[in-house]
């Protein structure tokens, strides 16, 4: 019999069970978060336009941060880890979000390091980082053929990069969100080359794109990285 008694009592029973109810509804706890770009949408224009980086930053990257997240909430060991361990050990984690965490991990840690490494007009390497370039690859104008080169050739979606290897500096490249991180590499620095890092503006033209990007590598932050990650 349904009274007016039973029908308070449910209602207080649903407010109890309300908070539980509710937790289960919403995302998982944001492990990962998005920060905000160090500076505005068209602060790399004319090399790259504002309305590519709102969309790279605020559609892309954040989408590869809120997948990261769906399955670090299925594999709670790996949540409270940095995300540079988790992809150093990639082989390690579980199988069943081993593929998830590989591209959204991996699309996670890229941009937020590719964000970081654009800037207008800071030159060229200095330093320790110059010179190591020009014994490695010659000369800076090498390196930047080398890079370009690389970039070019990736087919498809992926990334090149100058790495750490070993204390050595080589440029590789990567398929899809996959990070020297996982192949025992530190990158210093990274170019997307998926079409969604240049399309709006360039179109099919990623070697106008990938010259383009040679103006805007924040070489301060870079010889800064090289510096930090060579000090020991
Ligand atoms: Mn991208």
């Amino acid at each position: 019999m349904h009274t007016r008694r039973s029908a308070i009592k449910t209602i207080a029973a649903a407010a109890l069970a309300g908070p539980q109810i509710f937790a289960q509804d919403t995302a998982p706890v944001a492990v990962f978060k998005l920060a905000p770009l160090p500076y505005d949408y068209d602060a790399l224009e004319p090399h790259i336009d504002a309305e590519t980086m709102k969309l790279h930053h605020g559609k892309h990257h954040a989408t590869y941060v809120a997948k990261l997240n769906e399955a670090i909430a299925k594999a709670p060991d790996l949540a409270g880890k940095p995300i540079e361990e988790i992809l150093a050990s990639l082989d390690t984690s579980p199988e069943a979000v081993r593929t998830a965490i590989r591209n959204h991990g991996g699309g996670h840690y890229n941009h937020a390091l590719f964000w970081q490494h654009l800037k207008k007009g800071t030159g060229g390497p200095q330093g320790d980082l110059l010179r190591h370039i020009e014994k490695t690859f010659g000369s800076f104008a090498k390196w930047q053929e080398l890079f370009g080169d690389a970039a070019t050739k990736q087919f498809g979606s992926g990334w090149a990069w100058l790495v750490l290897r070993d204390s050595k500096l080589a440029v590789e490249a990567t398929a899809n969100q996959d990070t020297p991180l996982s192949t025992g590499a530190t990158p210093l620095l990274g170019i997307d080359v998926w079409e969604h890092a240049y399309y709006l503006k360039y179109q099919n033209r990623r070697a106008d794109y990938i010259k383009a990007f040679q103006e805007i590598i924040n070489w301060e932050f870079v010889t800064d990285r090289y510096k930090k990650l060579t000090a020991k």
